[in-house]
């Protein structure tokens, strides 16, 4: 009955065009902005302050009244003012009766009171329907009109009707309501605006520790090493030779680092011989930010690509280039050319300009806007299959690139390999273990395994 009443209230046409008025409690920026906003789309708007007093900020089409005053006019009032002021709403519990409350605040800090803000209002007046709504939009956004951060308004509430009376403001303000359900998801929706990019913050970490790593060893092994053995200062690979190190060693990594938590995943269903295990946090952690660990590796890879294109163009390459010809004038001697190291060559700037290609395709299909068009299985295809495929590629660049210095003595310089050799570490052990996971006599447990059957049932029917 309820839900046909308010179908047919959203499908009839709006003859009058007159909206509702909105009661706002609280004339500070927030406040301020919300009903400039809602003036402009054509509520009246009602304030209710602790003065009446006319201001110049305030928007000049509203009017200002006491907060009882105020409430009486309005079916909706949104509150906003700090949680720690709540406590005068306590004796207007009576004119707040079966009113519609829109609690839009926020904390200082993630899970800052034990109940949401929203919550505490609910308890405060008990008998008003409470929502939760509009945090995540700014005053300054509302007030400049650029919504450029997000047009989502996170709602919710436990009474349907009162939801949808503030989904359809959010409508008219131009934003889109996305209905988290009940008043239970308010704490998670207060604690949204108070979180820095939650996924990236271990991909950063990790590649911002790598890149300190592989800095201070390329440092030793370059520029030290000869600086103590040869007197030879290259103290200028600082500047584009070492980040040309850095950056592919650690896009490698990263990449590899991306399918590592799949394999480890597979290994412990194989073992356990079920799915209906928890994974270990850690675990679940990678797994969760997979996506921007594989953002990040695309990042170094660019990098690297722009750091290869300068190569010509730098002195020191140029002087040595120069310097081999004239050594060759001077020796009378024409070194006839090498067709293994021209394949090598070849072959090497090939796996890096195909495993690049497919590196951006991955980063491509990774942005919402793509993957949303795409189903679950053209999905895993791309992120899975044509995944290791870029791996596979980019690792057998770097093989190719420095394979033949593996078994050179020179190249080792205090004990220390070069760092190539150390990023074809965890790509070479999860190819390796993937591998081995696609035979038969592994693949078959495993799949049935994701398909729900278990070694040992827990549940015996
Ligand atoms: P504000 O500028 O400090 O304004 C708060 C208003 O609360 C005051 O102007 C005042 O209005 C009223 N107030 C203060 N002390 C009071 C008391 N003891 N009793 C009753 N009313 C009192 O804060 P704001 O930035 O507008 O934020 C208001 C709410 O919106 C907060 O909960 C905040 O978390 C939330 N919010 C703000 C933003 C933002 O960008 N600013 C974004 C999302 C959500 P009167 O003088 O008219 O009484």
């Amino acid at each position: 009955m309820n839900k046909n009443s308010s179908n047919t209230m959203a499908l009839a046409p709006n003859t009058s065009n007159k909206r509702e008025t909105v009661c706002i409690f609280g004339t500070g920026d927030f406040g301020r902005a919300l009903g400039h906003k809602m003036i402009q789309s054509g509520y009246p708007v009602v304030y209710g302050s602790r003065s009446t007093q006319a201001s110049s900020l305030i928007p000049k089409d509203a009017e200002v009244l006491s907060h009882a005053e105020a409430a009486q006019k309005a079916a909706i009032i949104i509150i906003a003012i700090q949680r720690q002021h709540y406590n005068f709403l306590t004796p207007l519990a009576e004119i707040l009766h079966g009113k519609v409350l829109v609690d839009v605040s926020n904390n200082l800090k993630i899970n800052q009171y034990p109940d949401s803000n929203a919550e505490h209002l609910a308890e405060l007046v008990p008998g008003a329907k409470v929502v939760k709504a509009f945090n995540t939009v700014s005053a300054w956004a509302l007030q400049s009109g650029t919504l450029d951060a997000s047009r989502q308004v996170f709602v919710c509430g436990n009474d349907t009707e009162a939801k949808q009376m503030v989904m359809d403001i959010v409508r008219a303000l131009g934003l889109t309501p996305l209905d988290q359900g009940s008043l239970l998801a308010a704490q998670e929706i207060e604690n949204y605006p108070l979180q820095l990019f939650p996924m990236w913050k271990f991909p950063i970490l990790l590649s911002l520790g790598l890149t300190a790593f592989f800095f201070f060893y390329c440092l030793i092994r370059d520029v030290i090493y000869p600086y103590v053995y040869e007197n030879k200062d290259f103290s200028f690979f600082i500047a584009i030779s070492i980040p040309n190190r850095i950056c592919p060693v650690l896009a490698l990594i990263l990449l590899a680092l991306v399918y590592l938590p799949g394999v480890l995943a597979a290994i412990i269903q194989l073992y356990r011989g079920t799915k209906y295990r928890r994974f270990p946090d850690w675990l679940d952690k990678w797994m969760l930010c997979r996506k921007q660990l594989g953002l990040v590796a695309l990042a170094f890879a660019s990098l690297h690509v722009l750091y290869t294109l300068l190569i010509p163009i730098r002195s020191f390459v140029r002087w040595r280039i120069s310097s081999q010809i004239i050594s060759q004038a001077q020796n009378n001697k024409t070194e006839p050319l090498n067709t293994t190291n021209a394949w090598l060559s070849d072959s090497y700037l090939a796996l890096g300009i195909l495993g690049f290609f497919l590196f951006v395709l991955l980063g491509i299909t990774s942005l919402p806007s793509v993957s949303n068009n795409v189903n679950w299985r053209e999905f895993r295809f791309v992120q899975s299959k044509l995944g290791y495929l870029t791996l596979v590629l980019c690792t057998a660049h770097t093989l190719v690139y420095g394979g033949k210095w593996f078994l050179s003595p020179s190249s080792y310089r205090w004990y220390l390999p070069h760092a190539y050799m150390l990023s074809l570490i965890v790509p070479c052990i999860v190819l390796v273990v993937k591998f081995v996971l696609i035979f038969p006599c592994l693949d078959k447990p495993l799949t049935r395994i994701r398909q729900g059957w278990e070694r040992n049932p827990q549940y015996s029917e």
